[in-house]
């Protein structure tokens, strides 16, 4: 008997998080933290599995919505034995540790909300158990009830480095869950391998872009000349660009596509600066430039460059210098430095920001980019309206499949039935009825927070 339980992001791009029991093993299928919220509210629900066994955490890769929650899960379930890939074991101790600098710096007044310290994120880092891609491990809870194990594998998920879609057999029922996926190739990452990954019972699998139309994210290719190309005026008239990223993924990805473009001298030689946490994990893509699937092995990404945002006390140094700013968090969230930038960008007329990833509807980062310049817009709930002078510019480098690639994950895999999780309910209507179009043998079912089913 196989039981599927979402604890969180069942249908949102939140704290990720599915229980699933199979013949007496528990299993967490990834373990996030809800990106925009607070407290007890940003964890998964971990009081609904209680009372039920609980073995193993499997990770499917290192952004904090799918491992951000790890470890509070530790404090509650100190037993629990955790995999992911040895790139995701790597980028976690980097990302756990600055997690756990800024739980400090705005700690929660909830007692039953308690942060977690340094020396907890070294134990647990060390005990995340590091497997190879397409390894076979195997798997059997205290309380299993079936002679075979679990056997349990991590295929390239093309989204950041270490990301996985993770197989789960046991006798002839194979479980897929797509985990973060991309199916086409960004500047370092090239796009997913579900080689062998065929036939699969349940398909467990993301829905970011479900409610996106393709046409409007363009292709990596022509958003890249139109950036260029912006990129040269606003440089050229002496301004300076913010570019918000996420520290994992997207700042790697933008870095080598701007020195790529100077290199090919289609971009302007120009001033380039990076920081903390994405400048850390910059050096673990490096270090791991040989061991995974990448476009170029041979890209060193701290040979590129690159200043240190944190050096400049003086923000004016952008007035007279004119630089490109790669800062996270990516959606602009209150408090982070692409926040703490923005301040000063929106009174610059000659600068520009430009919004090049996911952003969700509530976060400043989508108000920026719907608005204009000469618009006076709200960055959060509670702060004062304030005039953008800068000017704003929306491009799209999706590290997430596009709505027809992820038609074309479930064609690939071929699953008995699709279970949609990690997406808003209107990209979720839209995949699960072009699924049922296309596909009409395949079941369709969407994930709801704390309702389980049976596989
Ligand atoms: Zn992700
Ligand atoms: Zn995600």
């Amino acid at each position: 008997m196989i039981n599927f339980l979402p604890l969180g992001g069942a249908d949102e791009i939140g704290a990720n998080c599915f229980y699933l029991n199979v013949f007496g093993t528990g299993n967490l299928l990834d373990c996030g933290i809800h990106p925009r919220k607070t407290g007890l509210d940003s964890l998964p629900g971990f009081g609904l599995i209680e009372d039920l066994p609980l073995d193993f955490v499997l990770i499917s890769h290192a952004h904090q919505d799918h491992i951000g929650s790890l470890p509070f899960l530790v404090q509650k379930f100190p037993h629990v034995i955790i995999y992911s890939t040895t790139q995701t074991k790597e980028i976690a101790e980097a990302t756990l540790h600055n997690a756990a600098n800024i739980l400090a710096q705005n700690p929660s007044l909830e007692n039953d909300f308690k942060i977690y310290t340094h020396e907890e994120i070294d134990l647990l880092v060390r005990s995340i158990r590091g497997v190879n891609y397409n390894e076979v491990i195997s798997i059997k809870g205290m309380r299993h009830t079936s002679s075979s194990g679990i056997n349990v594998s991590f295929h390239d998920a093309g989204h950041i480095l270490g990301s996985a879609g993770i197989l789960l057999e046991h006798n002839n029922q194979k479980i897929f869950f797509s985990g973060d996926i991309n199916f086409s190739d960004q500047s370092i990452m090239i796009g997913c391998d579900l080689k062998g990954i065929r036939n699969i019972d349940v398909l467990i699998l993301e829905s970011t872009y479900g409610s996106t139309d393709s046409k409007k994210l363009g292709t990596w290719s022509a958003e890249t000349e139109r950036l260029i190309k912006s990129a040269n005026k606003v440089i050229h008239d002496g301004g300076s660009i913010l570019i918000p990223v996420f520290a994992l993924g997207k700042t790697q990805e933008l870095l080598s596509l701007l020195h790529s473009q100077m290199i090919k001298r289609k971009l302007t030689e120009t001033n380039i600066f990076t920081g903390g946490v994405g400048r850390e994990i910059s050096n673990i893509y490096d270090r791991n430039r040989y061991l995974t699937r990448r476009s170029s092995s041979d890209l060193l990404l701290k040979e590129i460059p690159q200043q240190n945002i944190f050096e400049i006390e003086d923000l004016t140094y952008f007035q007279k210098n004119p630089s490109i700013v790669l800062a996270s968090s990516g959606m602009i969230l209150e408090g982070t430095t692409s926040f703490k930038l923005l301040d000063f960008w929106m009174h610059q007329k000659n600068f520009a920001v430009f919004g090049v990833g996911y952003m969700d509807e509530s976060t400043p980062g989508f108000r920026l980019m719907n608005s204009q310049k000469g618009d006076k817009i709200k960055l959060t709930v509670f702060s004062e309206p304030k005039k953008v002078n800068c000017s704003v510019e929306r491009f799209y480098f999706p590290s997430h499949s596009i709505r027809e690639d992820l038609i074309k994950v479930a064609k690939s895999v071929n699953p008995r039935k699709v279970i949609l999780v990690h997406g808003d309910i209107n990209s979720k209507d839209w995949l699960g009825h072009k699924i049922l179009e296309l596909y009409p043998h395949i079941k369709v079912a969407s994930a709801e927070t704390g309702k389980s089913f049976l596989l």
